[in-house]
């Protein structure tokens, strides 16, 4: 019979056609050992014949399986029995090792279900599988460990999750089950070349800050300016509520819920019709008026030159909180001062992780693809641009960037370091709904 397996050490000796499936008989022709491996005496003995199904790659679309008899062999002296094996095999998978490769060649690109279907194999060994190739492929690329490293948290699946930003790079470098402060801890303390981060940027969740200052001495922390403004608009909206709910309905209707959005949009972000709603807000609400005036300026601490300048108009802009707002107002300026250091560090590295509105469609993405998956494959899926990598889809960038605040384009570069995947590649993956299909 022509050998249509091509296996090492197996000859095919029939086949059948189930219909769903394709049957392959086939035996074992290995040399024997001449001698246990175990103590060494010689000769083994003959210890009868046994059959093991291995799957294999489909043939005319068909799972294939091929069922092959092998000759076990016995050491008298320990009764070790020795099974037959061949190279072609991976005897904990059950399979033959050019299915496994082939699941690893598709097990970015399709989904487990589909997957398992095609090759006849149940859905957990095809995630079993893809699990230990995304752990193989991740040790074969060390990443860069970040001069500047965002720390944020995404929900997915149900969770929070830390989402750790290359911000220099404008790259995803990981993303961690939780943020427990044990896990966080445990991250830190493994993480190579830990010494080179320089700068993090986090929210202010309590956790981050004790983790950084332990295992991270050699780096600094920035309060996201985001997290911080964003207590301010806050409390101008619970005013807004409160003055709402002692208004006439006649003049709550007046107040339409819209103007809510004009209030809290910022600045450089209003339009025509927001300008309009404030300009009317002005004329006709000097309590509201104020209490947006507030927070205006609570904005403009951050356009301060430097740190000094900063923290100065933070300290004039909490001293003339008039007494009526402080109740609004005094709570944001006691958590200002209470992460004073780590919120003026902004004007020292003036980063931010503003990044997350544009990881919104990332998250919504994972968590379309993600029921039914665990935590570990959708994280492996998602940053599978080590596979993308492979493939020479990614594109990462060779220097470093001087101005911290302009992240570099990793357009164009040539391939030497690795940063993760660029955000820009996540977010357009996710939009045209490819984050787990393209490899
Ligand atoms: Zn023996």
């Amino acid at each position: 019979m022509y050998d249509l397996l091509q296996l090492t050490q197996i000859r095919p000796i029939g086949m059948r056609d189930d219909g769903d499936k394709i049957l392959i008989f086939a035996e074992n022709i290995a040399t024997p050992p001449d001698r246990c491996d175990k103590c060494g005496n010689a000769p083994l003995y003959k210890h009868g014949k046994r059959r093991y199904t291995y799957a294999d790659t489909p043939i005319h679309g068909k799972p294939v399986k091929v069922e092959i008899e092998t000759r076990r062999y016995r050491c008298k002296a320990c009764g070790t029995v020795v099974t037959l094996s061949s190279p072609s095999l991976d005897d904990r998978r059950v399979a033959t090792r050019r299915l496994v490769q082939y699941i690893q060649d598709r097990c970015f690109g399709t989904t487990f279900t589909w997957l398992a279907n095609e090759v006849g194999l149940s859905l957990n060994t095809v995630k079993g599988i893809t699990q230990d190739y995304a752990a193989h492929l991740e040790e074969l690329v060390e990443l860069e460990t970040p001069r500047l490293l965002g720390l944020d948290e995404l929900h997915i699946l149900g969770k929070p999750r830390a989402v750790l930003v290359n911000l220099e790079m404008r790259s995803m470098f990981d993303m961690l089950e939780s943020r427990t402060k044990v896990l966080l801890t445990n991250y830190f303390k493994n993480l190579k070349n830990r010494d080179r981060i320089k700068w993090v940027v986090i929210d202010m969740w309590k956790p981050y800050e004790l983790v950084i200052g332990k295992q991270l001495p050699n780096a600094r922390i920035v309060i996201d300016r985001f997290h911080v403004v964003k207590e301010a608009s806050k409390k101008l909206d619970e005013l807004r509520r409160h003055l709402q709910s002692k208004l006439s309905s006649e003049d709550r209707i007046k107040l339409k819920k819209h103007l809510r959005w004009s209030l809290l949009r910022n600045e450089p972000n209003r339009t025509e019709k927001d300008v309009e709603n404030i300009e009317y807000i002005r004329n006709h609400y000097p309590e509201l008026s104020m209490a947006l005036t507030i927070k205006e300026e609570f904005f403009s601490i951050y356009d301060a030159p430097n740190r000094k300048e900063g923290e100065k108009a933070f300290q004039d802009w909490k001293d003339s909180i008039p007494k009526d707002f402080r109740k609004y107002y005094g709570p944001v300026a006691s958590m200002v001062d209470r992460h004073h250091g780590d919120i003026f560090n902004y004007f020292d590295c003036p980063a931010t992780n503003g990044y997350t509105e544009a990881m919104n469609g990332v998250m919504k993405a994972m968590n379309r693809l993600g029921r039914g998956y665990s935590f570990e494959i959708l994280r492996a899926r998602s940053l599978s641009y080590r596979v993308m990598r492979e493939s020479g889809t990614i594109v990462t960038h060779t220097g470093e960037t001087k101005d911290i605040s302009k992240p570099v384009s990793t357009m164009g570069d040539r391939i030497e370091k690795s940063y993760g995947t660029p955000i820009s590649t996540l977010e357009s993956l996710a939009e045209n709904d490819e984050l787990i299909r393209k490899s």
